[in-house]
């Protein structure tokens, strides 16, 4: 018997910047795979077919950044779009699109995760949250400084398992958010305004989408436990593999 391997976690990158240019991971979601257990390891976009990535990985995080490309959901130009990359754009939706086709890769969806997770089963954004939805609260401060607010998550709901409570605070950091819910997605989490703050997966065996930021928060067990779960569900799907 060799000693257990650490689950591998593929965390998507940010799309290239800089000078010289490159591709960067924000430091929460390392500290936070590793807090849990887990071996982070940074997913450049790029590939144009990342579905050969699963066989290296056990488990993913898709990670925060800026604003898809409304064009891949049907939206409209807004001025207050940033950091729009259609290579990341098309990369993550097509990785996400193959983790959905199997079942043995779970998967964490943070933020634009979380969009991105709905644009790839077919479902929309609000594109400004101010704009469209009324008496919002703030889930952002201004565009650098992100802010706090109650998350109500749904009893029933394997996320409240998860997490081990139906109302925390979380640390919120977005202008956009989930509209119409794509295909087999289920909303679990609201904040006051009535804002989709997490979704899961009806059929996938561990896929679930927080539009809150838990790497910005590793000092609160609530949401660490996200991250330690995905890296043990990670460690359950490295059963020998099938034949093919
Ligand atoms: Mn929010």
């Amino acid at each position: 018997m060799t000693a257990a391997r650490r689950p591998v976690i593929g965390i998507s990158s940010y799309p290239r910047t800089g000078t010289p240019p490159g591709f960067a991971v924000p430091c929460g979601y390392v500290d936070a795979v590793r807090l849990a257990g887990g071996t982070p390891i940074g997913l450049p976009p790029g590939d144009p077919n990342p579905a050969h990535y699963l066989d290296l990985l056990d488990g993913l995080i898709l990670t925060g950044g800026g604003d898809l490309d409304p064009q891949t959901y049907g939206g409209q130009p807004h001025e207050t779009l940033y950091s729009v990359s259609k290579e990341r754009d098309t990369f993550e939706l097509a990785l996400v699109r193959a983790v959905l086709e199997r079942q043995d890769r779970p998967i964490l969806c943070i933020c634009r995760g979380m969009q991105v997770l709905n644009v790839a089963c077919g479902g929309d954004l609000h594109t400004h949250i101010p704009d469209s939805v009324e008496n919002a609260i703030y889930h952002r401060r201004e565009r650098l400084c992100p802010s706090e607010h109650r998350a109500t998550v749904e009893p029933a709901s394997r996320l409240a398992t998860i997490l081990g409570t139906t109302d925390c605070i979380v640390r919120s950091w977005h202008h956009q958010a989930v509209r119409e819910l794509g295909r087999s997605l289920r909303p679990v989490a609201w904040s006051e305004d009535g804002v989709i703050e997490a979704i899961e997966h009806a059929s996938h065996a561990w896929c679930f989408a927080v539009q809150w930021h838990p790497e910005l928060q590793l000092d609160d067990p609530t949401q660490q436990r996200l991250f330690s779960e995905l890296v043990a569900h990670s460690a359950n799907g490295r059963a020998p593999a099938q034949p093919r």
